[in-house]
């Protein structure tokens, strides 16, 4: 089945056209700009290993995908005759709120729930839904399904969810754990489980999906028990731009201090911390990466090394915690941007880490770069397997959706 797979932020449209019976990505793409000046497509047809850019305006989504639909039927650049090829869409969703624990097909009632989701996330979910409105313009009886980020860790318990902050808060505003990047850990826990050999609801895995925003889950018996990220994606560990766990203390503190209001606050911990904060010259981590390679010499390197040494510090207190909770580990899997192509960055992790069971091959690690397939990078001997999986939350979307439109 074709279906295509649409992550629509505020003015950018990514899409992907999958076959899900094959996993064979055909095409895929961005449209930028949506909305403003000088709006432009860029479009991938894999199979010819062809690339077309091209500026076009765009005023809404709508336009956008009229755009991705020209490409898509390209004699030259396309890779379907016509849009009748595309049995459906999916989308994915950064939040689901409570009201969504598994993917859903889009309905009027589901849509009238996911305007309730603004509460929650309101720039994506505004986001979302003009790109749901620029495919119900462009392909009205194309079957569209939603696939949410949060939707995967709707197995926490209460004990894992709740904050211990006044009940109120949760009954009147849902004000608990939510867990973000959850089709990713989702799809990395589900074939790490495979390359385990005993029986997925045996199985005890700590996910660690690590790029630019960054999340860890516990994930017993294919169901997440615990995640890093909370009430937003600014919770858990230090990521690229974002400062992760802090004494929430500091934010009446630093309002203070600074004279700044809550929204500033909350802009410097999403956008001015992190490695971007501690370094002060970058968030990438290729970035600092170069500059704890270029050594002590290099002025950037002491801020450099304590970035990643905070990290480290922070990914192994969750790979020790969530052992706890699950009260055993077979699996480490690290992936994204960062974990599938950091090899200093796992090492620093699983160094020192023999008493948990884990066993680093530092070879096999330095050779797990840019991988197109999973690889271990544990010690035959080691009790906890470690593995680099890429990710990939767009052949997620695709089965949910393939799965839910074949039950129509
Ligand atoms: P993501 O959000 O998954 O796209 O990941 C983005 C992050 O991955 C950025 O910090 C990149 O610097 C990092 N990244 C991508 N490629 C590499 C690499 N080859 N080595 C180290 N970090 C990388």
């Amino acid at each position: 089945m074709n279906i295509l797979v649409v992550n629509a932020g505020s003015s950018s449209l990514k899409y992907q056209l999958i076959d899900s019976d094959t996993n064979v990505v055909s095409a895929k793409g961005l449209c930028e700009r949506i909305g403003l000046e000088g709006s432009l497509i860029e479009h991938k047809q894999l199979i010819k290993g062809l690339k077309v850019k091209y500026e076009s305006p765009m005023k809404d989504h709508a336009d956008a995908m009229k755009l991705v639909v020209k490409y898509l039927t390209d004699a030259e650049y396309g890779c379907i005759a016509d849009m009748s090829e595309i049995q459906a869409i999916g989308h994915r969703i950064v939040h689901g709120g409570h009201f969504f624990s598994k993917s859903i097909l889009m309905t009027k009632d589901v849509l009238a729930k996911l305007e309730l989701c603004k509460e929650f996330a309101p720039l994506h979910t505004v986001a979302h839904l003009m790109g749901i409105k620029g495919c119900l313009d462009t392909m009205p009886s194309t079957p569209q399904v939603l696939v949410f980020d949060t939707a995967f860790h709707q197995t926490m318990a209460p004990e894992a969810y709740m904050y211990a902050l006044p009940y109120e808060y949760y009954e009147k505003y849902g004000l608990r754990r939510y867990g973000f990047h959850g089709s990713s850990h989702r799809y990395v826990s589900a074939e790490m489980a495979k390359l385990l050999d005993k029986p997925v609801e045996d199985t005890k895995i700590v996910t660690c999906h690590i790029g630019n925003g960054s999340s860890v889950s516990a994930v017993k018996g294919g169901k997440v028990m615990d995640t890093s990220m909370g009430f937003t994606p600014l919770a858990g560990v230090e990521m690229g731009t974002r400062c992760g766990d802090i004494d929430p203390a500091i934010v009446p503190f630093i309002m203070d201090k600074e004279g700044l209001t809550a929204a500033q606050v909350n802009d410097v911990m999403n956008k001015k911390s992190g490695f971007l904060g501690i370094t002060g010259y970058s968030s990438d981590s290729r970035d600092v990466e170069n500059a704890i390679l270029a050594g002590p010499s290099d002025p950037n390197y002491e801020k450099a090394v304590l970035a990643v040494d905070i990290l480290k510090h922070q990914l192994k207190k969750y790979i020790g915690g969530y052992a706890a909770i699950m009260n055993g580990l077979d699996a480490v899997v690290f992936t994204a941007g960062i974990g599938e192509n950091s090899s200093i960055l796992r090492e620093l992790v699983c160094s020192d880490m023999e008493n948990l069971g884990i066993e680093l091959d530092k070879d096999a690690n330095q050779k797990a770069f840019r991988l197109s397939d999973s690889a271990k990078i544990s010690k035959d001997t080691s009790k906890v397997a470690v593995y680099v999986i890429p990710t990939n939350e767009e052949l997620v979307i695709a089965k949910d959706t393939a799965e839910i439109v074949s039950a129509l």
